[in-house]
């Protein structure tokens, strides 16, 4: 590949109209193009029919057209169409791994195709309790990058179960508010009804550790996605070890932001708190949570823990992790207990980790849940 190209699935649509406006073509040019890249899955300029000879040309020698590369494949071993975790190679040789998820939704006869897509190789952030924690970061990943996780795993359920991808999250590898942008853009790529995807937005989800700044973006843009906040403490010290970057993001800083999202977002926002045995799971974690849950249109997603190699976490007993619930329940708050699935092949919750080569060891955002 020539180096000097640049991938053209790494421009949004408003920078690849600022390319072509310098090429002196018109603006509408852009939206063909990207109709061929996300409504066709073109992989060659060749391909996009209504351009002219000299454009796709042109394109040809400034650009190319990036595709994920399937390495390995795993099915758990939890049911017919199980938990499926994909390993992709970039472009460039790094490692990212996608899951599928197939659940029932409340209308027992729809099936619900979960893709959880990574935003980042590896992670800058360390949580404690997450396998990336140990393992660096990389890069970040690219519009198309994202993106191509969906359609991949789109093509393999329609080949192989006559099934479309109806959600997605955004709870693999990476915090995806650190590579805000090219979120936000295969969020409009998902969900434009032009393109192949046609996933409503009220069936994507964004997950973030709690970084204000990047909430405070999407408050700015009026987004009508889901929220998903890593909680898993609202003792402050404790969150801190948990999560190291939540220091600079105090509790009390994240729940206003987080009441203002309230205000522009129909969503109630799920806070994500994964049980950790003797450390978040006592009762005054449960009246800490209580306490920060006042004031707040949220519900509360209880994750069961996955063990993470190099951690001394352990998942919380079957009684307390009752115990618990019961406390939130009566409190009238409204919580959600679901196992992580993809337990027997390593998809699970926390336990995503591209193993092949150290530095892409990584692993994902611990609150995977659907
Ligand atoms: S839990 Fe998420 S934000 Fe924290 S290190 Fe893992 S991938 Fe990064």
């Amino acid at each position: 590949m020539d180096t000097q190209k640049k991938d053209i699935k790494a421009h949004s649509l408003d920078e690849l109209k600022h390319v072509l406006k310098t090429w002196h073509e018109p603006s509408y040019r852009t939206n063909q193009i990207y109709h061929w890249l996300y409504a066709h899955s073109v992989t060659d300029f060749n391909s996009m029919k209504n351009l002219s000879v000299s454009l796709r040309n042109q394109l040809s020698q400034h650009f190319f057209i990036s595709q994920l590369k399937s390495i390995s494949h795993q099915c758990s071993s939890e049911g017919p169409l199980s938990t499926q975790k994909f390993l992709f190679e970039l472009h460039d040789g790094k490692t990212i791994e996608s899951v599928l998820i197939p659940s029932q939704s409340e209308i027992p006869s729809k099936p619900r195709y979960t893709v959880c897509v990574s935003t980042q190789v590896g992670c800058p952030l360390s949580c404690s309790f997450c396998a990336t924690g140990n393992m660096g970061f990389s890069r970040n990943l690219s519009i198309g990058e994202i993106v191509d996780q969906v359609a991949f795993i789109q093509n393999w359920l329609s080949e192989n179960y006559d099934e479309r991808v109806t959600n997605v999250v955004f709870m693999g590898m990476g915090e995806p508010l650190l590579n805000i942008d090219p979120c936000l853009e295969a969020i409009r790529i998902f969900s434009n009804p032009d393109y192949r995807f046609k996933i409503s937005e009220r069936r994507i989800t964004l997950s973030t550790i709690g970084l204000i700044p990047g909430i405070r973006t999407l408050l700015s843009k009026n987004v009508n996605f889901k929220l998903a906040v890593s909680l898993h403490s609202a003792n402050e010290l404790l969150r801190n070890q948990l999560i190291p970057a939540s220091k600079d993001y105090p509790l009390e800083k994240l729940k206003q932001v987080l009441k203002e999202f309230n205000a522009i977002n129909r969503h109630p926002v799920t806070l994500e708190y994964v049980l950790l045995k003797g450390i978040n799971d006592q009762a005054k974690d449960a009246q800490a949570l209580k306490r920060f849950t006042k004031g707040l249109r949220c519900k509360i997603n209880l994750i069961d823990f996955n063990t993470v190699e190099g951690t001394n976490y352990r998942k919380t007993s079957e009684p307390s992790k009752h115990q618990f619930i019961r406390f939130l329940i009566d409190q009238n708050l409204k919580v959600t207990a679901r196992k992580s699935r993809g337990q027997s092949q390593n998809a699970a919750c926390g336990q995503l980790a591209t193993l092949n080569s150290r530095s892409h060891r990584i692993g994902p955002k611990l609150s995977l849940s659907i």
